[in-house]
């Protein structure tokens, strides 16, 4: 189905929306996080914006609006394999977000939001479920006054997010929301009791609420899903439909024939490493770095797999994804040059690592054949001695067989 409003539109209406309630338009904090970033996860969201301000000034008087592009290579809840099978995540996504401090009531902000989905985004109102945790029975209210039907509220809903960071000071609970896709869609698990908590792709989480208090000053939070809501906007089957991924998983299939059932990870993976590649952060071996090396390999290791490990191929499928990509970014110009003498880098040094791993591991694998053999032992051993990270060794072990 040819897209009807692209990411491009999502992102002005929603800001627009926001800037019309006097909330102020924000210049998004990079996509790559600071040097003293303690997290791995390699992930900013809106919310680290506000913990800036609030740590500073004690409040949030004016609020705030933007739109966060934000990587994310695994979670708590999933890991980057698991998250590459379900619809909805991407290594690279962008996060529409606003929020405020005290001088926003709740009522008013989550009056605000359902207006948004109902009036801006046009979503039909029935197929609209909120989540709530036992802890905020004046959320389910403040939703029921808006006009939520009580029968799309699961209170109290076991899964709602509590967050809770005594050492950063900061703790709350979040109220998601989720689109019906409807029993019929092809991930709907069929079940009668399918709910907004099954593990099936029925019901999308668009996005959320959040009620925090950040060195005791409360802050409202908001975010929704810039891909998720572009794709139930235009009526899209699935979130990996919309134009700007659709576009790179077209070229893997019509121009590179690719049929592998990984095309979707590959097609992620382009679209991430390329634009990392062109905010000039360097593959490494540690912490972001490391992040996106991994990505890279990943990719290596995937187009391997259908053609053999073909040099010319992994370029000219980088080359031709960033054309493609350099449509769609907002952020910064796609940089072919970098892109390029990066990508033939990391294959010189991934082709030696391979070699270089076969011999190393050729008496490992007369015993072993799974990486859960190996002792956290010889894995230190390997990765410090041989520069051999757990996830070649994987590759060569899969190679093996
Ligand atoms: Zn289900």
């Amino acid at each position: 189905m040819e897209e009807i409003s692209g990411t491009h539109l999502q992102r002005k209406r929603f800001i627009n929306y926001w800037e019309e309630n006097d909330f102020k338009n924000i210049k998004p904090i990079s996509i790559i996080p600071p040097t003293d970033w303690q997290s791995t996860l390699f992930v900013n969201s809106g919310l680290i914006g506000y913990v800036k301000i609030v740590k500073e000034k004690k409040r949030l008087s004016q609020s705030l609006t933007t739109c966060q592009p934000c990587i994310k290579v695994g979670s708590n809840k999933f890991s980057l394999d698991k998250m590459m099978f379900r619809d909805g995540y991407f290594s690279f996504f962008e996060q529409l977000s606003c929020g405020g401090g005290e001088n926003i009531s709740i009522e008013w902000f989550i009056k605000k939001v359902w207006n948004y989905l109902l009036l801006i985004a046009n979503l039909p109102l029935d197929k609209i479920y909120i989540g709530v945790n036992s802890f905020s029975p004046e959320i389910k209210d403040y939703w029921e006054k808006s006009g939520v039907p009580n029968k799309n509220i699961i209170f109290p809903d076991p899964k709602a997010f509590i967050l809770n960071l005594p050492m950063e000071n900061i703790q709350g609970s979040y109220s998601p929301f989720y689109y019906d896709r409807g029993a019929n869609h092809p991930l709907a698990c069929k079940r009668n009791n399918c709910n907004i908590n099954c593990d099936c792709g029925r019901f999308l989480e668009l996005g959320d609420i959040g009620v925090i208090f950040l060195e005791n000053t409360r802050i409202i939070d908001h975010g929704i899903g810039l891909e998720r809501i572009t794709s139930i906007q235009n009526g899209l089957l699935k979130v990996t439909d919309i134009r700007e991924f659709s576009v790179i998983v077209s070229l893997l299939e019509n121009k590179f024939q690719m049929t592998s059932p990984h095309f979707l990870t590959i097609a992620d993976h382009l679209r991430s490493s390329i634009i990392l590649l062109s905010l000039k952060l360097n593959p490494g071996n540690k912490k972001k770095e490391y992040a996106l090396r991994n990505l890279i390999r990943r990719i290596f290791w995937l187009v391997s797999r259908i053609y053999g490990f073909d040099k010319g191929k992994i370029q000219d499928i980088y080359i031709q994804a960033a054309i493609e990509l350099n449509n769609f970014s907002p952020y910064l110009e796609i940089d072919q040059e970098i892109v390029t003498s990066e990508i033939n880098k990391e294959i010189l040094r991934y082709e030696k690592l391979l070699k270089n791993g076969r011999r190393i591991l050729k008496k490992y694998f007369r015993e072993y054949k799974s990486i859960s053999q190996f002792s956290e032992k010889e894995l230190k051993f390997l990765y410090e001695t041989h520069g051999l990270p757990k996830e070649i060794i994987k590759i060569l072990l899969m190679e093996n067989q």
